[in-house]
């Protein structure tokens, strides 16, 4: 993921139980996680606030909440708690001294140094987290997507439902698809070719008036953006929200569609497969939505001021 910035000497990282400088938090070539992709992550935007003079952390908890959840699955047993999670992610973002929008990389991994061995209960595990600067993720304001030829994993495969390492691969190799061919983001569909997600984004559809978005169950991220956007549209906009299977076709009919992710905030999807959705810009429900989320996750609405973790650099 590229960081807008170059990643600045003077950074600092939480690595073995301590923040160190972010050239000395390496990890052997031994690792477990390195090869086979036994690690959980998440990914947090901080937000910078240039009146308040502090980054404000959008649903920090949230997001340790989805790391744990994770971590109990993949059987990494990390020593902290939520609690402790969020103290020393406060704790590096003063210290990087941030003042711009940054992005936030806990890990939690299999650091065993032990490479032919797949029992997860033997692999001692540790928790890294990492700082960085960051822009648009997406590189566009509005966005031209194909419907990927690669299918989104399974549950029985790899659960689909936390943000394991391993499963980025199938991220990775639809958004590649995707750029290669001149497109901005890619569409998954899921085993079933029912619609699932963007490579690291939620999708929404409009229609009929109502705001349509996958069903968890379709092996959907259960994306804390898309959380946020359900709540925002019900009780901000006072438009009715499905969550459900949605065919592929009803996307190239829909009058709207945007995609929603930490990185990706909520942006508007006006193409697919080369085909203009609705009128071919930016619909008048995503844009109302989209301003919203913005001035909340910036930490200018005192309603949702709950949701943001604000920290002024050291
Ligand atoms: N789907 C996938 C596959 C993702 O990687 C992400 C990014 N975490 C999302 C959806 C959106 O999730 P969130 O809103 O929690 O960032």
């Amino acid at each position: 993921m590229s960081t807008g910035q170059s990643i600045t000497s003077e950074l600092h990282a939480f690595f073995k139980g301590n923040i160190v400088p972010l050239s000395e938090a390496k990890v052997n070539v031994m690792t477990h996680a390195l090869h086979y992709g036994t690690g959980v992550f998440e990914g947090i935007r901080g937000n910078w606030n240039e009146e308040e003079g502090a980054v404000n952390i959008f649903r920090l908890r949230e997001h340790y909440e989805r790391l744990l959840r994770g971590c109990k699955l993949l059987m990494l047993d990390i020593p902290y708690s939520i609690d402790q999670l969020c103290d020393i992610t406060v704790e590096l973002v003063a210290k990087n001294r941030h003042n711009h929008d940054i992005y936030i990389r806990p890990l939690a991994y299999k650091s065993a140094e032990l490479v032919a061995n797949l029992k997860l209960q033997d692999l001692e595990s540790d928790f890294t987290l990492i700082t960085v600067p960051f822009g648009n993720y997406l590189g566009s304001d509005t966005l031209r997507c194909c419907t990927s030829s690669w299918r989104r994993v399974d549950d029985p495969m790899i659960p689909a439902r936390l943000k394991i390492s391993g499963i980025y691969v199938n991220s990775i190799l639809a958004k590649t698809e995707a750029t290669m061919a001149g497109f901005d983001e890619a569409i998954i569909l899921n085993h079933d070719g029912h619609v699932c997600e963007g490579s690291g984004e939620n999708l929404f559809m409009i229609a009929n008036g109502k705001i349509h978005t996958s069903s968890l169950e379709d092996n959907v991220l259960p994306g804390i953006t898309r959380e946020t956007i359900i709540q925002l549209a019900q009780s901000e906009l006072g438009v009715e929200v499905v969550e459900r299977t949605i065919d592929r076709s009803e996307l190239y009919l829909a009058d709207e569609i945007f995609l929603t992710g930490t990185a990706a905030h909520l942006t508007p999807v006006i193409e697919l497969d080369n085909r203009p959705i609705g009128d071919g810009t930016s619909g008048d429900i995503s844009t109302r939505l989209q301003k919203m989320y913005f001035d909340i996750v910036v930490g200018n609405n005192p309603k949702y001021k709950h949701w943001c973790t604000s920290v002024t650099p050291t």
